[in-house]
C-alpha cells in the first residue's frame, strides 16, 4: 500500500514521551513542556528527531510534517534517514511591537531554513513557515509569517481551534474564533495552510474553510483524546469537501507516532461523535492517511501506487491471524491491522525497513542516548 503520512508532529518531543502526565493542555505546555524545551540543544533535537523517525518508519510512515526549532538538526535527521518531511520553524511572539523585539529572529530562521533546505535532495524536504497558534503569536506576527510564506512561495503550518478554551480566549480578546481571526488577518488568502486540529468550529468557520484558497486540515484524534481537547467534526468536514489528513501530533501528547492507530481512531471516533456507525467509511479514512496526506504536505506525486509514480510504499504481511478472514482488505487494514503487520518500508524507492528492521539507523545506541538526553531535559 502507499506509505502512511503523519500530517502534524513535533519530532524532537519524542524525548518528552510520558513526561508531564496528568495536566491539561495549558498547564502541560507552560509548566512542563516549555521549561523542558528551554534546555534543548541541536544535539538533543537531532536525537529526538531520530527517535521519532525510527518509530515512524517502523510504523509505515514515509512522510511527516514537523513544526519545531533547531530545524537544521531535524533536516539533518531527515537527510540521514531517507524519510520525507515538511518542516516549519515554529514561531511564537507575544510582543505586539514584534519587529523591535527579539522574537523577530525566529522569522529570519524560518527564512534561512527555507533557503538552505527547501526541496533539498531532489525534493525530500519541503520548508514551510510555522506560526505556532493564535494564542502564541500576536496578530502582526501572524501577518508577517503569512507575508513571508507568500514571498517565498511556500505554505503555513499552524495549530487552530484545538481546544474550547483556545476558541473562548480568542473570542474574548479579538471578538472572533481563531479561524475567523486568521481569515481577517489574511492568512488564508494566498498560500496553502496546514491547519492542525480544527476540533471546535462554528458555522462561520466552516464557510471560511470552504471559501479559503487552500486549507488542509490535520485531524489528530489520539492527541485530542489524550489532552481531552475533543473530537473533531470529521463527517461534516468531509461532507463539505474540506481537505483532511491525519496526524499524531507530538509524541509527548499522544504518546506514540502510530498512524495506523490514528486511522482506526479517526474512523471510530467519527462514528461515536455522530452517534452513527455510517459517519465515515474505511476508504475515506485510509485516503486521509495516504494520498491526501502526501498532497497536503506538498508532495503531490506520492501517496498513490501507479506506474511511473513515486515508490513511497509499505508492505504489510497479511498472512497473520489479525488479518483473516478477508471479506474486505481495506476494512481489515483500517480496523484490524497494526504495526506488527508492517515488514518493509520504501521511501522514494529506497528500502528503509526490511523484515521489520531499520536499514539505516542503529537503534540500540540511539535508545541509550535518547534516555540520557531525556533525563537531562526533565531534571
Ligand atoms: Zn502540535
Amino acid at each position: 500500500m502507499p506509505g502512511l503520512v503523519n500530517g502534524h508532529t513535533h519530532t524532537p518531543m519524542a524525548l518528552l514521551r510520558g513526561y508531564g502526565e496528568g495536566c491539561n493542555l495549558h498547564d502541560w505546555l507552560f509548566s512542563k513542556i516549555f521549561p523542558a524545551e528551554d534546555k534543548l540543544t541541536a544535539e538533543s533535537v537531532y536525537c529526538g528527531a531520530m527517535l521519532a523517525i525510527s518509530e515512524m518508519l517502523l510504523n509505515g510512515v514515509t512522510c511527516f510534517a514537523d513544526q519545531y526549532f533547531f530545524c537544521e538538526a531535524i533536516a539533518q535527521a531527515v537527510l540521514d534517514t531517507g524519510i520525507k518531511a515538511n518542516i516549519s520553524r515554529g514561531l511564537q511572539c507575544f510582543d505586539h511591537d514584534y519587529s523591535k523585539s527579539n522574537d523577530d529572529y525566529r522569522l529570519r530562521e524560518g527564512e534561512s531554513l527555507f533557503k538552505d533546505y527547501h526541496n533539498a535532495n531532489d525534493g525530500q524536504i519541503k520548508i514551510w513557515i510555522g506560526p505556532h497558534s493564535v494564542y502564541t503569536c500576536v496578530p502582526k506576527y501572524l501577518q508577517a509569517a503569512a507575508e513571508l510564506a507568500g514571498n517565498l512561495g511556500t505554505g503555513l503550518h499552524i495549530h487552530l481551534s484545538e481546544t474550547a478554551d483556545e476558541v473562548e480566549k480568542c473570542v474574548t480578546i479579538y471578538g472572533t474564533t481563531p479561524i475567523q481571526h486568521c481569515n481577517t488577518l489574511g492568512l488564508f488568502r494566498s498560500v496553502p495552510v496546514l491547519a492542525a486540529h480544527c476540533v471546535h468550529l462554528s458555522e462561520e468557520d466552516y464557510e471560511i474553510i470552504a471559501k479559503a484558497k487552500d486549507i488542509r486540515i490535520v485531524h489528530n484524534p489520539g492527541s485530542n483524546l489524550k489532552l481531552a481537547s475533543g473530537i473533531a467534526p470529521l463527517r461534516k468536514l468531509l461532507a463539505q469537501k474540506a481537505k483532511v489528513c491525519l496526524g499524531t501530533d507530538g509524541v509527548a501528547s499522544n504518546n506514540d507516532a502510530d498512524v495506523l492507530k490514528e486511522i482506526r481512531l479517526a474512523a471510530t471516533l467519527a462514528k461515536v461523535r455522530e452517534n452513527d456507525p455510517l459517519a465515515v467509511n474505511s476508504w475515506d479514512v485510509l485516503e486521509m492517511a495516504t494520498r491526501h496526506g502526501s498532497s497536503s504536505l506538498g508532495f503531490d506525486n506520492a501517496g498513490i501506487i501507479r506506474v511511473g509514480g513515486v515508490a513511497d510504499l509499505v508492505v504489510l504481511d497479511i498472512c497473520k491471524p489479525n488479518m483473516y478472514p478477508m471479506h474486505d482488505l481495506i476494512t481489515n487494514i483500517v480496523y484490524s491491522s497494526n504495526a506488527a503487520n508492517i515488514t518493509h518500508v520504501f521511501v522514494n524507492g529506497a528500502l528503509l525497513v526490511e523484515n521489520g528492521k531499520l536499514t539505516r539507523i542503529d537503534l540500540p545506541p540511539l535508545l541509550v542516548k535518547a534516555q540520557k538526553l531525556a533525563k537531562g531535559l526533565t531534571n
